[in-house]
């Protein structure tokens, strides 16, 4: 069989072997076959050196023509079965949207931010400005500017996580107390400040006790500002808070910064005030400490006690909630289990 006829019927064959390509892995086992440095149209070229001068160029061009043709089918090939590879797996991916989606579970705030937010709402509606401050305090603003100098034994009542020994981490949010009076301009009239946020005790952690917790801490110093302000406004805190039955007392307390100090005790809204397990029988809860701003406090912050006065609270938004809910142990506000948490969302 001469070169050319050889050529010939390499070309039926590979084109026929092309036609019965059924994949692309297949279509490449061909072209390595048909085309490679090993295979028989390679084979033909190299025995063209035994042809004469005039029939080698005939040869040699149909040779081209051969190889092109079969590359050209072998592309075109390729092309089709990658069509048709993507068609099918465009197929197998299309996507039912009539199918119900999966639901994803939403976030809501937590039960004790609700209760910030419920609080620090009701004082901005009475025109407090909302001061927050910063998690790691100085210790002047802490203890010293409150009326607690060092060595003093209230200081034991806060056992306290020290950054340095005049860097701490704050254990009230009474500091903003001290820089509002300092920044405060009262010749624009009374300063009304409320201030939340999270505070720190080197406490054991137990079922009454975290070692960080919740406080908002509530001032109001000007003018003429009375003990009677002081008894109206939190009665409108526990009244927005627990219902609008209940009544307030205040009971003489101790506390460095304030002179009096009172404790505030709210009837008690599960019976109320007839007496029961939540109140110990007393009809009365304690709900916040209190007091009128010392007069140290004052002077420190370099507001004059003689011309100037007035009140500050604290109260534990985790307490609040304590008793709003029946919660028994604080822990469980801190632990992050949804399934406690997702008891409180107020979509439900
Ligand atoms: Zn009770």
């Amino acid at each position: 069989m001469g070169l050319k006829e050889r050529l010939a019927e390499l070309r039926e064959e590979g084109l026929q072997e092309i036609k019965d390509s059924e994949d692309l892995k297949k279509i490449n086992q061909v072209r390595v076959k048909m085309l490679g440095k090993k295979g028989p149209i390679t084979n033909v070229l190299r025995g063209m050196r035994d042809l004469s001068a005039e029939e080698r160029p005939k040869v040699g061009q149909f040779a081209n023509k051969v190889r092109d043709e079969l590359t050209a089918a072998i592309e075109n090939k390729r092309a089709e079965l990658e069509q048709a590879a993507m068609d099918a797996e465009l197929e197998a991916e299309t996507i039912d949207v009539t199918l119900p989606g999966t639901p994803v579970a939403q976030g809501e705030p937590h039960v004790i931010q609700q209760i910030i937010d419920q609080v620090v709402d009701l004082f901005v509606s009475m025109g407090y400005e909302v001061a927050v401050g910063d998690e790691v305090e100085q210790e002047v603003y802490n203890f010293e500017k409150l009326n607690l100098p060092k060595d003093h034994p209230a200081r034991d009542m806060q056992d306290t996580f020290y950054v340095t020994p005049s860097v701490l981490m704050r254990t009230q949010t009474s500091p903003m107390q001290a820089r509002m009076l300092e920044k405060h301009d009262f010749s624009q009239g009374p300063l009304k400040m409320i201030s939340p946020g999270k505070v720190y005790r080197r406490d054991t952690d137990d079922a009454t006790h975290s070692h960080q917790f919740n406080q908002i801490e509530g001032m109001v110093v000007g003018k003429h500002i009375t003990m009677a302000d002081l008894k109206g406004t939190l009665k409108v805190v526990a009244q927005s808070l627990f219902g609008d039955k209940l009544d307030v007392r205040l009971r003489p307390s101790y506390f460095p910064f304030t002179e009096p100090s009172v404790e505030a005790d709210i009837t008690c809204f599960n019976c109320m005030g007839k007496g029961c397990a939540i109140c110990k029988h007393t009809g009365w809860i304690e709900v916040l400490g209190a007091g009128m701003v010392h007069p140290n406090v004052l002077r420190m912050s370099g507001v004059d006690p003689e011309e100037f006065g007035g009140f500050a609270f604290g109260l534990g938004p985790d307490r609040f909630a304590m008793l709003k809910y029946g919660v028994t142990d604080i822990r469980n506000f801190y632990q992050n289990d949804v399934r406690f948490l997702t008891q409180f969302d107020r979509k439900g």
